[in-house]
């Protein structure tokens, strides 16, 4: 799968795989260490939201939906 196309299938519901250290997002649960509230979907995470363990931007993050 191209990366590229992936991230323009993001659904709200949607969870995302940080792929420099496997953190897993979901929408469902939020991040708590980065204060979001449990039903955040990925594409409404603030810009400058990063992943919470090994602090990659939101780029590094691929969509697990669909496999
Ligand atoms: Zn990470």
């Amino acid at each position: 799968m191209n990366p590229a196309d992936a991230s323009a299938r993001i659904d709200d519901d949607s969870r995302l795989e940080c792929r420099i250290c496997w953190y897993l997002y979901d929408p469902a649960v939020g991040d708590e260490l980065g204060q979001i509230p449990p039903g955040t979907p990925f594409s409404a995470l603030p810009e400058h939201w990063r992943c919470p363990q090994c602090d990659a931007g939101r780029e590094m993050f691929l969509p697990l939906e669909g496999r």
